[in-house]
């Protein structure tokens, strides 16, 4: 069951074009939503569930119009926003039955089992009695997911989920990510390229309200293959080469700038073909969207 996002565009009151004609195929699995702090990343999040309303535009999930049928939905929808708050007093089994009672689950019995299930999922389960309050970033995050799932939810959005993780819980939370996207659809909205590259079969990138590319990891970095070049530089050198090419990016190895750049052929003497990177891949088209916006300026 795909989401279909069709011209999807939102000017918020104060002016802001956040989502700028968006259209996006999302199959079953997990979907990367790629792009900088302020790309409109939460924008379409919070459309997709419903919690706001899009100018233009129409979003249909397997058969349902998803604008037109709010309430249906929701009732397949697992949202974690990217702020969530928790009662610090509470233990995390108690917050999870609080929330299956609110999406329906009355039977206490089905309740109790389905609640012990995701504890056991996101590895809660020996915690489950301890209160909130004393958890971990990633302790949170999880516990996150899990309100999330209650329900079977047959499409999950996930907001930067894994900012300010340590590597060990974030790698932790994106392999819970990926056992359950193997279903269901997952939108995993991120800012971290390595989010993308190791758990996402297709992605997007979205930058100033526009969707800037949408394909596979593979076909990202195929496109660019070839065409990345790099060369350590002075540091009191940068200007010109940013004058004179297409940096891309620039790296400090053993404190020495290396820069990458993008060209068709060799740029000149002393730059040396590289293995182009999704890293790669995020900055060419970020940096080209954010060129054109100046040049449209
Ligand atoms: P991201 O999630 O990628 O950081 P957002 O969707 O939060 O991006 O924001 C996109 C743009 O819209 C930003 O310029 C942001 O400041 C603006 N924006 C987001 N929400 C609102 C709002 N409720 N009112 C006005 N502007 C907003």
């Amino acid at each position: 069951m795909d989401l279909l996002i069709q011209n999807i565009s939102k000017t918020y009151p104060n002016g802001v074009r956040a989502l700028n004609n968006v259209s996006l195929t999302i199959p079953v699995g997990m979907f990367g939503l790629l792009g900088p702090n302020g790309a409109g990343k939460s924008s379409l999040m919070r459309t997709i569930a419903t919690l706001q309303n899009p100018d233009e535009g129409s979003i249909s999930f397997g058969e349902l119009n998803v604008l037109a049928e709010k309430e249906r939905l929701r009732t397949m929808l697992g949202y974690l926003p990217q702020e969530f708050g928790l009662y610090p007093n509470l233990a995390a089994e108690t917050i999870l039955d609080h929330f299956a009672v609110l999406k329906g689950i009355t039977n206490s019995k089905e309740r109790k089992a389905s609640v012990e299930a995701l504890l056991q999922q996101t590895n809660l389960y020996h915690v489950r009695k301890k209160s909130v309050g004393g958890y971990s970033g990633g302790m949170k995050q999880r516990l996150g997911i899990a309100i999330a799932l209650l329900g079977n939810p047959k499409l999950i959005i996930v907001d930067e989920p894994t900012a300010g993780l340590d590597p060990t819980e974030r790698n932790r939370f994106l392999n819970l990510l990926g056992e359950i996207g193997e279903n269901i659809v997952v939108i995993l909205s991120t800012h971290i390229v390595e989010d993308v590259r190791e758990l996402c079969r297709n992605f997007a990138v979205i930058a100033n309200g526009n969707v800037v590319f949408t394909g596979t990891p593979e076909e990202a970095i195929t496109a660019l293959q070839g065409k990345i070049w790099k060369k350590t530089v002075e540091k009191t050198a940068l200007p010109e080469y940013h004058k004179n090419h297409r940096v891309i990016a620039t790296r400090l190895i053993a404190g020495k700038p290396v820069i990458r750049v993008f060209a068709e052929t060799e740029p000149e003497s002393g730059f040396e073909p590289t293995e182009t990177d999704l890293e790669d891949v995020y900055f060419y088209h970020v940096g080209a969207s954010a060129a054109e916006e100046k040049e449209a300026v």
